[in-house]
């Protein structure tokens, strides 16, 4: 019988995981035996806890459904792609290609090429390059043009990005030096034009993506500090973060600045990430002045931090989509969750709220709630989108914790479903819903008596 249990373990997880795990687990008995506890582990109890190691440390990287109402939610992976940018990943993955090799020629090419073109028109910037992500773009510039000097940043833009992504920190590490200038609340131009000093290499102003200061408030406006650069002949970088390359306000979502307007208001760069609203793979991307892109392609850190072959397939497939942008809507699945109309969405949560009708309560009470959605990635933190949720609610009270029990089911589902919890609602936002069936069923199993 035990045996028979090791060789389905064997067959499950491979010999040398499984022989590894059980050598740990015996070490631990044999510890336990040593300081004279008088526990002997079973043979059934050590094959039995190491399934549960093997089962922990075997976990796949799984598609789950996110209902959370934040469409870009970093923790879940962000944007989803389109199709056609899945499709050139799937072709570059499967087979070689001339990511690098210039086919008229035969000879080496620009892997950045046709990724330049394609950010060069949508932009109107001089030139263009791909990083791994944002931050790589704020520290490869930094490290580019300020490395040894001193970089003059407001106090109010030294902001905290997703735990370990900080201004001040990411600035040491670039190999420059911060000078804060100005107050949390205001900074003015006189705050910078008092800091500039010789070793002064470049300016930069950084998009506080993810919180607002409101009340009495003041920054310099990005054209000041681009004369200030330029009277100096130093280049100003404007970390966009979330940078769109079209005007939001269109599909009745809040305007964010786009990389087009970082441009004329006088950015000599832009930084901006390929995978928050632009809606592609995981990237940076910076464009700008041609002498200051080629300054810094020529970094030899440029090789540490350059992108695949995949994210470029990726990430060229969704620049072509931008050429287009009439039809984004129903091309980009980022634009189109955003944009969705709240009537469709609240239409999809009546016809799923009726085949719920027949499942078993359990106690629960199943509604269908007015929310707000929220773009997620730090793009425009306070404003919030009108949108539909499933919502489960308790008849019980205290009904908190049948709330986070419930949460957790759906979680463990074969598919899990990541709602969240506000007021004691376990809240399904429909928003980026778009086949229910997997929703259903998992509400079906959970329910199920
Ligand atoms: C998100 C963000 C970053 C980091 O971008 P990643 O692509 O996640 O590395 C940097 N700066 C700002 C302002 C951001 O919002």
């Amino acid at each position: 019988m035990r045996s028979d249990l090791g060789h389905a373990l064997v067959e499950q997880f491979g010999r040398v995981p499984v022989a590894s795990t059980l050598a740990e687990q015996l070490k631990k008995a044999r510890e336990q035996l040593l300081k004279n506890e008088e526990s002997v582990p079973t043979d059934s109890a050590l094959l039995s806890e190491a399934t549960q190691e093997l089962e922990q440390s075997n976990r796949p990287l799984k598609t789950v459904i996110n209902l959370t109402g934040t469409v870009l939610h970093t923790n879940l992976g962000r944007a989803r792609l389109p199709e056609s940018a899945i499709n050139a990943i799937r072709n570059v993955a499967e087979s070689p290609s001339n990511i690098e090799f210039d086919l008229s020629t035969g000879k080496r090419g620009d892997r950045d090429a046709l990724l330049e073109r394609l950010l060069k028109d949508l932009t109107g910037a001089e030139a263009a390059t791909v990083v791994n992500n944002n931050a790589a773009a704020v520290m490869l510039t930094l490290n580019t043009f300020a490395l040894g000097k001193t970089v003059p940043v407001s106090r109010g833009e030294l902001v905290e990005i997703g735990g370990s992504f900080r201004i001040p920190e990411i600035m040491e590490r670039s190999g420059c030096e911060l000078v804060e200038v100005g107050a949390t609340n205001r900074t003015r131009l006189a705050d910078f034009k008092a800091a500039m000093t010789k070793s002064t290499a470049m300016l930069m102003k950084v998009h506080t993506s993810n919180y607002q200061v409101q009340g009495f408030t003041e920054s310099t406006p990005e054209p000041e500090l681009a004369d200030l650069a330029t009277q100096h002949d130093l280049p100003f970088m404007i970390d966009l973060g979330s940078g769109t390359l079209i005007d939001l306000a269109q599909y009745g979502i809040p305007r964010e600045p786009t990389v087009q307007d970082a441009l004329a208001q006088g950015a000599t760069l832009v930084t901006f990430s390929g995978d928050k609203l632009l809606g592609g793979p995981q990237a940076g991307i910076i464009v700008g002045k041609a002498s200051y892109i080629n300054a810094i392609k020529q970094n030899p850190m440029k090789r540490a931090m350059r992108v695949d072959k995949m994210t470029l397939a990726g990430l060229t497939e969704v620049l072509k989509l931008y050429q287009t942008p009439e039809t984004l809507c129903d091309t980009l699945p980022t634009i189109r969750d955003l944009a969705r109309p709240e009537q469709a969405i609240k239409a999809l949560g009546a016809q799923i709220l009726q085949q719920l009708e027949s499942l078993p309560t359990q106690g629960f009470k199943i509604e269908l709630m007015p929310v707000k959605s929220q773009i997620g990635s730090g793009a425009l933190p306070v404003e919030r989108i009108p949108s539909w949720a499933i919502a489960v609610s308790s008849r019980d009270t205290p009904s908190s914790r049948a709330i986070m029990t419930l949460a957790a089911e759906f979680r463990q589902q074969p598919r899990p479903v990541i709602g969240r919890i506000y007021q004691d609602h376990l809240l399904f936002d429909l928003r980026t819903l778009h086949d229910p069936q997997p929703l259903v069923e998992a509400f079906a199993a959970v329910l199920s008596p």
